[in-house]
């Protein structure tokens, strides 16, 4: 048992405080008043806090929480397979350090193949199909209970509302994010800016708002955009379907479901560095933002074995990019010497 002052507790209220503060802003009212880079600062000093001092967590605590409240203008969805959230690792040394935790708890030390993935900054969805045919989209809102809003998602131009194939299952949800493009974004605040209308601050605050419009005439103005990372549910059970995350990628795109055309897969942790690398050289010329890039491992055997935590499961982490303000700083800093 550590010994915990005064000061250590202040501290872990206060930044639960601003943390939940923070979230509402930005999961509910859609308005972030931090920068995300400062957001993650102070999220990693909690879970550092809390790590060293175990008596002062809770279950109350934001570090054990998925996303935000849900509104009450519209209708709820309780998610039959929980939407969570991620880990994040900041540096090449604990994206190394994941893996080596993920070839521990396995006790297997052979080379894990992952699923690389452009972490897409906008808001996520589970859509499900019954029979081939869209039925219902959700948000994921707190990760248990969603809210529903699948007019909105039907207006989404490139989500099908049918999927194509013979052999489909009963019941799917597809999981993924809905977010705008670069361009979409531009065109939509010049769009805004003319009629004298509120200018969006990024395009995921953007995405955020025009799907949580409870006129859906509004969002089918609005260029959003869809591209599948997961399933939720799959019925009946005895659907069979690949057993590794990224065929069953490759079957959704079959179906004529939309994927992120820069997600790739790689051998082991130095594998997922190179793409991270790769990805971030190209960050400013992609055609949608992205706020790093999540690996996860792909044989689903793998992950059924490694499962979860609170909030997120243990065998996928986002490795987040260096926020723009800080690059800047940081070239300024190497400008000088
Ligand atoms: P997260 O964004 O760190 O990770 C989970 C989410 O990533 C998923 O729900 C999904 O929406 C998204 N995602 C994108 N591509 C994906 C892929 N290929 N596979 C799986 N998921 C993918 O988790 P979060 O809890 O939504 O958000 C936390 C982040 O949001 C923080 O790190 C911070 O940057 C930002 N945030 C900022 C503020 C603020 O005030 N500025 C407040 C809250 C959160």
């Amino acid at each position: 048992m550590t010994t915990v002052n005064d000061a250590t507790r202040e501290r872990v209220d206060a930044l639960r405080a601003d943390i939940n503060e923070y979230n509402y802003q930005y999961y509910v009212a859609d308005a972030p008043s931090v920068p995300d880079a400062e957001y993650d600062r102070l999220m990693q000093e909690l879970r550092e806090l809390e790590a060293a001092h175990p008596e002062l967590q809770s279950a109350d605590s934001p570090t054990q929480k998925v996303g935000g409240a849900v509104l009450d203008a519209f209708e709820q969805v309780a998610h039959e397979v929980p939407m969570l959230s991620l880990d994040n690792a900041f540096d090449a040394d604990s994206l190394l350090a994941f893996e080596k935790r993920l070839t521990d708890r396995l006790k297997d030390t052979s080379q894990l193949t992952f699923s690389c993935e452009p972490k897409l900054d906008g808001l996520a969805v589970s859509i499900l199909y019954e029979n081939g045919k869209l039925v219902r989209a959700a948000t994921r809102g707190d990760g248990q209970v969603g809210e529903n809003i699948t007019q909105n998602v039907k207006t989404i131009g490139n989500v099908p509302l049918s999927l194509r194939g013979d052999d489909l299952p009963a019941r799917i949800e597809v999981r993924g994010e809905v977010f705008m493009s670069k361009a979409g974004f531009e065109k939509l605040n010049d769009n805004q800016r003319k009629a004298g209308a509120k200018v969006f601050a990024n395009p995921r605050n953007a995405a955020a708002g025009s799907l949580r419009q409870l006129d859906s005439r509004i969002t089918a103005k609005r260029p959003l955009m869809f591209y599948a990372y997961s399933l939720g549910v799959v019925k009946p059970d005895s659907y069979s379907l690949p057993a590794q995350h990224s065929e069953r990628l490759a079957l959704l795109r079959q179906w004529g479901v939309p994927l992120c055309p820069d997600i790739d897969t790689a051998q082991g942790g130095k594998g997922c560095l190179a793409y991270y690398h790769r990805i971030l050289e190209r960050r400013d010329g992609l055609p949608y933002d992205i706020d790093g890039v999540v690996f996860k491992v792909d044989s689903i055997e793998k992950q059924q074995q490694l499962g979860f935590v609170a909030r997120a499961p243990r065998w996928a982490i986002a490795h987040k990019f260096p926020a723009q303000e800080e690059i800047t700083r940081l070239l300024d800093v190497e400008f000088q010497v």
